[in-house]
């Protein structure tokens, strides 16, 4: 039987299994930690930092971090709200993101984020970046003003080989996603709609389906995403800013 652990997250006394990585463990125990670039079933990559938490003091990323015995995290602190709301707010400065003209609105777990931190505007100027929209593929758009980079796809969305279907073009400002030359040629239907669906942002869409689920029926319209902010969590984020 796989061993368990024992371990605290703001005080609560957590159990999971051991070698389990605390974003999961959390959820287990009823316990939401926002995450942008984790996928259930997909091996973390810790990129976004959306999810960083302190265990035993130190800043750490919750979907990399496995459980162990004795672990005292912090989550849900006006210091480490705050820092997520930061990295939630540049990547809407880094990026172009129009919410009402984009067609995952509603199902985007980027703008849901920025809902649940409630960002009303970002405390860092917006950069316009230059990006473009290839529509040269028959099957997917992929819209790089969306793109938050954090490797979904790439690490989702694979051949029967295990080879990754999308892959990183370019380096540093003008890293761009892109499909492999020769297997995004043979790009099935299914895993053009995985990838759409692993996206957290609109960047890619799948063609000839476009707003199939009305606006107000979408995923975040009705259910935040994650748990409910506490009146305490706001009452701490008030204090922190002063
Ligand atoms: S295209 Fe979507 S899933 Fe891929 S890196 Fe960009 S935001 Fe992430």
């Amino acid at each position: 039987m796989a061993k368990k652990v024992t371990f605290t997250i703001d005080d609560k006394e957590c159990t999971a299994t051991a070698g389990s990585f605390i974003v999961d463990a959390a959820r287990k125990n009823g316990i939401y930690i926002p995450t942008l670039c984790n996928y259930d079933g997909v091996k973390p990559a810790g990129s976004c930092r959306v999810c960083t938490v302190k265990v035993n003091k130190r800043h750490l990323t919750a979907c990399t971090t496995p459980v162990a015995e004795g672990m005292e995290i912090e989550l849900d602190t006006a210091e480490l709200n705050d820092l997520r709301s930061a990295v939630i707010e540049l990547l809407f400065t880094e990026g172009n993101h129009y919410c009402p003209a984009c067609e995952k609105s509603g199902d985007c777990e980027l703008q849901a984020l920025a809902y649940r931190f409630q960002i009303m505007a970002p405390r860092f100027p917006f950069q316009f970046n230059e990006r473009d929209i290839d529509a040269s593929h028959p099957k997917i758009y992929h819209d790089h003003n969306r793109c938050i980079l954090c490797k979904r796809c790439i690490r989702a969305v694979k051949d029967e080989d295990g080879k990754s279907i999308f892959t990183f073009n370019k380096r540093a400002k003008k890293v761009r996603i892109k499909l492999d030359d020769r297997l995004g040629e043979a790009l099935s239907d299914e895993q053009a709609l995985k990838a759409m669906e692993v996206c957290p942002v609109g960047s890619i869409l799948v063609k000839e389906i476009g707003f199939k689920t009305p606006i107000g029926k979408r995923k975040f319209d009705k259910e935040p995403i994650g748990n409910k902010i506490t009146k305490e969590h706001l009452l701490h984020k008030e204090d922190y800013h002063g």
